[in-house]
């Protein structure tokens, strides 16, 4: 009996039929069982957990057909140029970004009273348009989708506040003028921070003072109260303080703005109301 053959008659351990094994275990009815319950992320979470040979098929295939479901026109955008549908740091990678909000721990340039634990979201805004804000002069063609900021109560002192965690993702990155520059500058990478969704080594955009002033305009932050972290695969991830309730012209002028350019909207597929 061969490797595959053993794989697929321990799965499931104690029921179903050679044909209804070999069933689950293939490529097309897996991506046309996905499309039925429109590309659950919880699902294949769940999913690739069941075996080493379906976390195989979820990463070689189902991953990235949930991104392409979920954001044609972002990822269509991401992998122009890629080769073979590859892309930097993987599409799991890129599937978390989108719909898990990594939470907060204190870092150097920024302190919160406790940490704050990451959460799913049912659907989220990116937007290059923003992404743009969070690129110094000379890096802005670059290009870089980054998510509204996930809103946070916060406790103790500053009890009005809200704490806004957002996430991004970069276009090409190992090409990118953002990291020629980090690299021109011989910023360190970080000793503490990990990128939350890919565990790669990150620098902090911050200690690299690459961060312009737009950034904190676009999120709605006071105090200059901001940090954000970028990956070797070019996944950003990053925590500031929001003024406290944003206005409806804000958010008014904020959405013509994006519709019209980016496509980054990760409900649109579903009818799910946009996370905010
Ligand atoms: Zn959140
Ligand atoms: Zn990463």
């Amino acid at each position: 009996m061969s490797r595959d053959q053993r794989l697929k008659s321990n799965y499931p351990p104690s029921q179903g039929s050679q044909s209804s094994e070999s069933g689950i275990l293939n490529d097309s009815i897996l991506v046309l069982l996905f499309k039925t319950i429109e590309w659950d992320v919880q699902t294949l979470c769940l999913t690739s957990l069941v075996s080493r040979k379906l976390r195989a098929i979820a990463e070689r295939v189902l991953w990235r057909e949930l991104c392409v479901y979920r954001a044609p026109r972002m990822v269509a955008s991401l992998a122009n140029g890629t080769a073979h549908g590859r892309f930097c740091g993987g599409w799991h990678a890129l599937a978390k970004i989108m719909f898990f909000c990594c939470g907060c721990e204190s870092t150097r340039h920024f302190k919160v009273n406790q940490p704050l634990p990451g959460h799913f979201v049912k659907a989220a805004r990116f937007s290059k348009t923003s992404g743009r804000s969070f690129l110094s002069k000379k890096c802005r063609g670059d290009l870089l989708y980054v998510s509204d900021p996930c809103e946070h109560p916060t406790t103790g002192d500053k009890e009005d506040d809200y704490l806004g965690i957002y996430r991004g993702v970069f276009k090409g990155f190992t090409r990118s003028t953002t990291r020629a520059s980090l690299i021109g500058r011989q910023a360190a990478l970080e000793d503490r921070v990990r990128c939350p969704y890919c565990r790669a080594r990150v620098w902090s955009m911050t200690t690299a003072r690459l961060v312009p002033k737009s950034a904190a305009r676009r999120l709605g932050s006071h105090d200059g109260g901001l940090e954000y972290f970028v990956c070797v695969n070019g996944h950003l991830h990053g925590t500031c303080w929001l003024v406290p309730l944003s206005t409806d012209e804000d958010e008014t002028n904020g959405d013509d703005e994006d519709n019209d350019s980016d496509g980054g909207n990760i409900d649109t597929q579903t009818g799910m109301d946009v996370h905010q």
